[in-house]
């Protein structure tokens, strides 16, 4: 009912539909093979815009199929290792992988850091951020990238100077304003042979997933074994219309407090 609803607004809007491509099942099965979605953008309860649970994370990855999480919280990196922690307590380091990132804002708008050892201090120039992730040992991804009405993406001006050290583009963002966007994010990967990606940009748990790569299943513990696996899956994902998705996150707020009292 409320897809429909989303489709029918969507219609009247002129937006693509909501599902662009989708899977039945949780764990899917590719020509014998198992495949896996990769989500390589949400945030929790760290992010002062989400109260995502961390402990609750496990599983709903399980549930998804969503093997292989960053957690991406905004200018803070605790998140990530606390999933990871909490993952390895309930065993399931051999199902699970967590990247640990950050979201972080320079002074020209956001970039994404995957596999830090460390917090990023947010207000760097986008330069100083880039080498600030390079010497931690690891990748930088442009996110939302190229979505005008995205108030935090990183200005085109600073993309162009920092393009040649973009080792992921996302090309499939769940909260743009047009998926329009997220087509010209492609061209310009593809453009320059970058590995591409998918995030939910999860504000909730039940968002997290709604993006994806799917790849055949491994466990990637390093930034070699995430290129690997992006270059040999197939971007998908849930696009929902920003105004639906800021409606309903509010609305699973006020359920859970309802809950909670
Ligand atoms: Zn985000």
């Amino acid at each position: 009912m409320v897809h429909q609803a989303q489709d029918f607004v969507g219609k009247l809007l002129g937006r693509p539909p909501r599902t662009i491509r989708g899977l039945q099942n949780n764990v899917v099965w590719r020509e014998g093979v198992q495949v896996m979605r990769v989500d390589l953008h949400s945030h929790t309860e760290v992010s002062h815009d989400c109260r995502t649970a961390i402990r609750d994370i496990p599983g709903w990855m399980l549930r998804t199929n969503t093997r292989v999480l960053a957690v991406t919280d905004h200018d803070q990196f605790r998140g990530g290792p606390e999933l990871q922690r909490i993952v390895a307590d309930l065993g399931l380091d051999d199902r699970l992988s967590v990247i640990c990132g950050e979201e972080v804002t320079t002074s020209e708008g956001e970039l994404i850091g995957l596999f830090l050892k460390e917090q990023i201090p947010r207000g760097l120039s986008p330069e100083d951020t880039v080498r600030e992730i390079r010497a931690q040992g690891g990748l930088v991804m442009l996110q939302h990238g190229f979505d005008p009405l995205k108030r935090y993406r990183l200005k085109p001006e600073a993309t162009a100077r920092i393009a040649a050290d973009i080792d992921i583009v996302e090309t499939f963002n769940s909260r743009l304003s047009r998926h329009h966007w997220n087509r010209v994010a492609e061209a310009w990967a593809q453009e320059r042979d970058l590995p591409m990606s998918a995030g939910s940009d999860a504000h909730t748990l039940r968002d997290i997933g709604e993006a994806w790569v799917e790849t055949p299943f491994r466990l990637v513990r390093t930034p070699d074994e995430l290129i690997a696996a992006l270059r040999e899956g197939a971007v998908a994902g849930h696009w929902t219309h920003p105004v639906y998705a800021y409606g309903r996150k509010q609305w699973r707020v006020l359920n859970s407090q309802f809950r909670r009292d």
